[in-house]
């Protein structure tokens, strides 16, 4: 039984500086990890891809005597790390063959008996409610239906207008005056085996209108609408809900909201009172009748894409989100990023986490 290293992750031995860096492309960063190497530490690194447990045991400590010890805490540690497995021991299923380069990736997220196959078919057997088919919303499902998520409950009362293509590439000039919906239903049904897409066309009011999606695993509240997330909320408090509140812009600046998880989260309302306490600035708005809030569609993908890599991680059930009670601003004129974190004792916080947490 070969030991290697797991499939996508890059392990690079310098012998001469008696460095090994190991890198996992999900996890770490763009570099990785550098370890220090013993002789022991080398002769094992080099050993492993082509040799069982036994063979290297036996090899290494027949050249290092009393190194069995040292040995077989650096393989523990490897395998703790997910660095390494036994070969063969999971193959990836024939059936998610469509996903044969997605699933290697998940072999870094492996615990406690769940496998790279089981964290895919998670992903496929998810529910996902999307309130808000806009530029937010469309971005969104585009990814997850390219990783496999095939089960959609789609809200939205919009009609595509000739104004959203520059912002929504999903949507054609032929798209012009159809349900936002129906369009995105086709575009999941032509782009996954086995989709079901239900749609609804339906403006939110009422916590009552959420009915329908009382069996979704995550919302997406991507509408517009200025009580929209906050019915959202309340239904997934009273429901035990997980929701992703999408996200906002104007123009080359974004905003990425947290994760809300029953129990673990501020709600929106809390979140968005902190982040108005945290701004300084108050006034009278002088242009409210002429002003526009839009961006452009570089920057409608790249919050998107963080809320989706956020999504992602719920999903596999494996990974926390990073996001909990915390808000990403990113501005692409600098290239800024910074994210404000609301504490779990705020003194403003009205919502039922600060119960949760003083139990
Ligand atoms: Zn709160």
């Amino acid at each position: 039984m070969v030991i290697r290293f797991k499939p996508y992750t890059r392990v690079t031995l310098n012998k001469e500086t008696r460095e090994v860096l190991i890198n996992r492309p999900l996890i770490d960063g763009n570099v990785g990890q550098i370890f220090d190497l013993t002789d022991i530490g080398i002769e094992v690194i080099e050993m492993i891809g082509n040799s069982s447990y036994e063979d290297i045991m036996s090899k290494v400590s027949r050249n290092n005597p009393n190194s069995k010890d040292e040995i077989k805490e650096i393989i523990s540690f490897l395998f703790n790390e997910n660095y390494i497995e036994v070969l063969g021991e999971v193959i990836t299923d024939p059936a998610l063959a469509l996903y044969s380069r997605i699933i290697p990736l998940w072999a870094e997220l492996e615990s406690g008996g769940t496998d790279r196959n089981e964290i895919q078919r998670r992903l496929m057997t998810k529910k996902i409610a999307v309130i808000g088919c806009g530029t937010i919303g469309a971005s969104i499902i585009a990814k997850l239906t390219s990783m496999g998520v095939q089960n959609y409950v789609l809200i939205d009362s919009d009609v595509v207008e000739e104004t959203n293509l520059t912002r929504q590439p999903l949507f054609s000039l032929q798209d012009i005056g159809n349900k936002k919906t129906s369009v995105l239903k086709q575009f999941i049904s032509d782009r996954i085996l086995n989709a079901y897409v239900k749609t609804y066309d339906l403006y939110v009011e009422n916590i009552s209108d959420l009915t329908i999606i009382n069996d979704v695993d995550l919302i997406i509240s991507s509408g517009d609408g200025p009580n929209l997330d906050k019915i959202v909320n309340n239904y997934a408090e009273q429901h035990q809900k997980s929701v992703c509140f999408a996200a906002a812009y104007n123009g080359h600046n974004g905003k990425v909201l947290p994760l809300y998880l029953p129990g673990k989260s501020h709600t929106i309302e809390c979140i968005n009172n902190y982040l108005q306490d945290d701004n300084r600035f108050t006034g009278t708005h002088k242009n409210m009748n002429d002003f526009i809030i839009s961006t452009v569609p570089y920057i409608g993908e790249m919050i998107g894409s963080i809320a989706t890599a956020e999504i992602i991680k719920f999903l596999t059930g494996q990974i926390e989100p990073f996001l909990i009670n915390k808000v990403l601003f990113v501005n692409i004129s600098k290239y800024e990023v910074s994210i404000v974190e609301i504490p779990e004792n705020w003194k403003g916080c009205s919502c039922s986490y600060k119960m949760v947490k003083s139990i």
